[in-house]
């Protein structure tokens, strides 16, 4: 269909029916109905004969049918073709949809073979991909000679994209094996993207809100009579309220509006829900999950009703069931019998998930959404966990409660390891610890390059929980104070006492080293529970210095409160997040010399501190000279300079794997932000997760940035790297660097320079059966998208 044309009437049912399609699927409880849901319904949709999927084996190097309607239930598993061969061969091998209209016998006959089915004419199959890989081919078959539209295509089109997601967990997590390979061996991994270095096993623990049904997963119970009690009384309390609303809205309602509450009082007393409900708790499931699977059952037959009155009811009982699970849960989705060893998981971990669960007891974290560059990797770092985000759009639900391993430093998830995984792991754990223990012997040797040249390594820090770490690897003082994860852990803002109190516990526990105190930087990806923002755009919206701004009361409450906690000490520095021009800087000064002679107008002796600005978007760049005139030092946010050069969302998992800060765009930024500093004769550091990534940081150093803040987690190996390079090697790799026109040059460059450094050791990932994946992949050949190979590259861990 052209943009221009409008759907016709029959489009416009066909999309209606495609929108319910995609809810079933979306819901099927497994993998097989969710193919069988597919199969059957297209065929009726699109009216054809046949509709069948093929799953692609990367290791047998062949595509095999997993499901289809309209051919003989026999041919799953039997019908396949191998790489190369066949029109469904080229279609995975294309990547491209194939539309026939008359199949040539040469390339059928083999089907006709295979199948025993007699010939089909029309012919449209499209690849079913995820992340740039192919993992099978979707396609319908009519037996007489049918052109297809491109509606078609659209529509066939649509659900491979829906299957892809889900055909990629059922991959890694071996759900596929029944289907199609019968010995079960296959047992693989889910890609995502590095969150926070280093390798975990563990217990996965699905996060979920208790609003949220449909992510609930399944949990055995502990004491089934206990679950059905709490069942009952939670269904007893929603009959309640809506007795209650019932009555308050009388007189306000019409009679058959009321009559709807009337119908939610008699489902809610149908067995169909709690009876249901506690049959499956006995069957073994846990309160929660039991609801969701009945009320998952029941709102099937609304979704699939041609009638959007119908279909409406279908949304209510599915709020209902939320209102009930409000009740049977609160708070978080961790219980307190968690494992010893938990990996948390969820679709947007945050910092508040992470506060609530047992810290001591968290071995990694899996967030289906984000990017390395995003809140939750940053603050895994921060906290030495493990962690892989952006996994994308797969059925985390099903990961609760299997073991899991987490390799961050390449950015997979392996679900259920096999025990030839298991041992790897164990052995790659150790060496881990290895590693931390001769990295243990540098603290309190100086970060200075072979040649002499001195770095000062300082660390980003949110929490006073942190400080035991950053001294315990020798950091020179506290980079970036992420002052937003004190006005997290509050369910309204902090008083001046309050922040007072925290900071002034920061500064004595560090002093006389540094603390730079970044004003608070909330929005975008940094979310307050307290003020929920509603915005289109919200990396381009109200964050950082724009929102203190608009509230000078919330800023000059932070800016006393931190001023107040310098007096006596004087080891504070603030720091300004998101500037993007004078005007900004100028108002922030106005303020913070308003907080200043308040104070001394209160007789508190306040000294003015040395005031710095975040460079982090592009204008801050191009006006680095006139910024650099109003303060006293630069400290470059890589992770947010990248996203908006680049114009790619840290956080969207749809692009996020594209953002990388050696792009040569950022490197040339970079290079003019050192040159403005130099000239205005301000210090310059970068605080940025860039510094972090040892190769990072020697391109940096080579670039003439002489401080670096990095998590304590990673400063040893940072400082590490620096000892074992020449500064003058840095520098001529730097002037070679920017010379280049793609990421991946530039990162082949660094890795080259890590290796003659003797400095492979520092991101050991897990390898498959012995071999290193790479060699795993190139043995199967995966057949991937033409450019994901780029895409792969740009990624660094393939
Ligand atoms: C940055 O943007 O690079 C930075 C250090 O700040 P944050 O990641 O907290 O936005
Ligand atoms: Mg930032």
């Amino acid at each position: 269909m052209d943009m221009h044309d409008r759907p016709t009437g029959g489009e416009h049912s066909k999309l209606a029916s495609l929108a319910r399609l995609i809810r079933e699927v979306d819901s099927a409880p497994d993998m097989e109905t969710a193919l069988r849901v597919v199969v059957e319904r297209t065929r009726v949709l699109m009216a054809v004969d046949a509709c069948s999927i093929y799953f692609t084996e990367h290791e047998r190097r062949r595509h095999v049918v997993v499901a289809t309607a309209g051919l003989a239930p026999t041919v799953v598993g039997q019908v396949q073709f191998g790489f190369g061969k066949g029109l469904i061969g080229r279609v995975a091998e294309s990547a491209l949809p194939i539309n026939l209209e008359h199949v040539p016998e040469a390339p059928h006959q083999e089907f006709v073979r295979q199948s025993g089915s007699g010939p089909f004419h029309g012919f449209l199959g499209v690849p079913i991909t995820h992340r740039g890989e192919v993992l099978g081919v979707l396609v319908v078959r009519q037996r007489v000679v049918r052109r297809f539209d491109d509606a078609d295509t659209a529509i066939l089109t649509t659900l491979a994209v829906q299957l892809g997601g889900a055909i990629a967990y059922a991959r890694a997590s071996g759900d596929l094996c029944g289907l199609c390979r019968p010995d079960g061996a296959e047992r693989g991994w889910i890609e995502g993207l590095p969150g926070a270095p280093g390798i975990a096993m563990g217990t996965g623990v699905v996060v979920f809100s208790s609003t949220d049904l449909a992510a609930v997963p399944n949990r055995k119970p502990e004491d089934p009579r206990m679950e059905e009690q709490h069942l009952r009384q939670a269904v007893t309390r929603v009959q309640e309220e809506i007795r209650q609303l019932s009555a308050d809205l009388d007189g306000t309602l019409s009679a058959a509006d009321r009559a709807l509450f009337d119908a939610y009082a008699l489902i809610l007393d149908s067995p169909e829900i709690v009876e249901a409900t506690v049959a499956r708790i006995h069957q073994e499931n846990w309160a929660p999950g039991a609801l969701r699977q009945t009320i998952e059952g029941y709102t099937r037959h609304f979704d699939a009703m041609e009638d959007p009155y119908l279909r409406e009811r279908g949304a209510d009982i599915r709020g209902l069931g939320n209102r009930i699970l409000a009740h049977l849960r609160g708070g978080s989705g961790t219980t307190g019998d968690d494992p010893s060893s938990i990996i948390l998981i969820g679709h947007q971990l945050n910092a508040i998930d992470l506060g609530l669960a047992p810290r001591d007891r968290v071995r990694g974290l899996i967030s289906a959404e984000g990017s390395s560059l995003s809140h939750l990797s940053i603050l895994a770092r921060a906290l030495g966990i493990p962690a892989v985000v952006g996994i994308g759009r797969i059925p985390l639900e099903h990961l609760d409660g299997q073991e899991v391993v987490v390799d961050g430093n390449r950015g997979w998830v392996y679900p259920r390891p096999n025990p030839t995984l298991r041992q790897e792991i164990e052995r790659l754990i150790r060496e881990e610890w290895g590693l931390e223990s001769d990295l243990k012997t540098l603290r309190d040797l100086p970060a200075k390059t072979l040649d002499g040249m001195e770095v000062f390594l300082h660390t980003n820090a949110g929490l006073i929980a942190d400080v035991p770490l950053m001294m315990a690897v020798g950091s020179a003082g506290i980079g970036l104070f992420r002052s937003e994860l004190l006005f997290m852990r509050y369910d309204r803002f902090p008083s001046e006492q309050e922040q007072m109190k925290v900071y002034r516990q920061m500064l004595e526990a560090v002093a006389p080293l540094p603390v730079n105190l970044r004003t608070l930087d909330v929005g975008g990806d940094k979310p307050l529970p307290y003020l929920p923002l509603v915005e289109r755009n919200p990396m381009l919206g109200w964050r950082g210095i724009r929102l203190t701004l608009d509230h000078p009361e919330l800023f000059l409450t932070q800016l006393r409160a931190a001023l107040r906690a310098n007096v006596g000490l004087g080891n504070l520095r603030l720091l300004l997040p998101m500037v993007n021009g004078v005007a900004e800087v100028e108002e922030t000064l106005t303020l913070i010399d308003q907080a200043h002679h308040q104070l001394l107008e209160e007789g508190i002796a306040s000294s003015r501190p040395p005031v710095g600005l975040m460079i982090e978007v592009p204008s801050a760049v191009y006006q680095a000279e006139e910024l650099a005139r109003r303060v006293d030092f630069f400290s470059v946010g890589t992770n947010d300079l990248a996203q908006y050069l680049l114009a790619i969302d840290r956080g969207n998992l749809h692009v996020s794997q594209r953002l990388d800060p050696l792009h040569p765009a950022v490197l040339r930024a970079l290079w003019h932000v050192v040159d403005a500093s130099r000239q205005a004769g301000k210090p310059v550091a970068v605080c940025g997760e860039m510094a972090g990534d040892p190769a990072g940081a020697l391109l940096l150093l080579g670039l003439g940035f002489r401080h670096l803040s990095v998590s304590a987690a990673v400063l040893p190996r940072v400082k590490w790297a620096i000892r074992s390079v020449d500064f003058s090697h840095m520098a001529s790799l730097a002037r070679q660097a920017l010379t280049l026109e793609k990421p991946e040059a530039i990162r082949r460059l660094l890795e080259q320079t890590l290796k003659d450094a003797g400095l492979d050791r520092l991101g050991g990932a897990v390898s498959e059966n012995g071999k290193t994946v790479r060699e795993a992949r190139a043995a199967t050949g995966t057949p991937r998208y033409p450019g994901s190979t780029a895409k792969k590259e740009q990624r660094g861990h393939d």
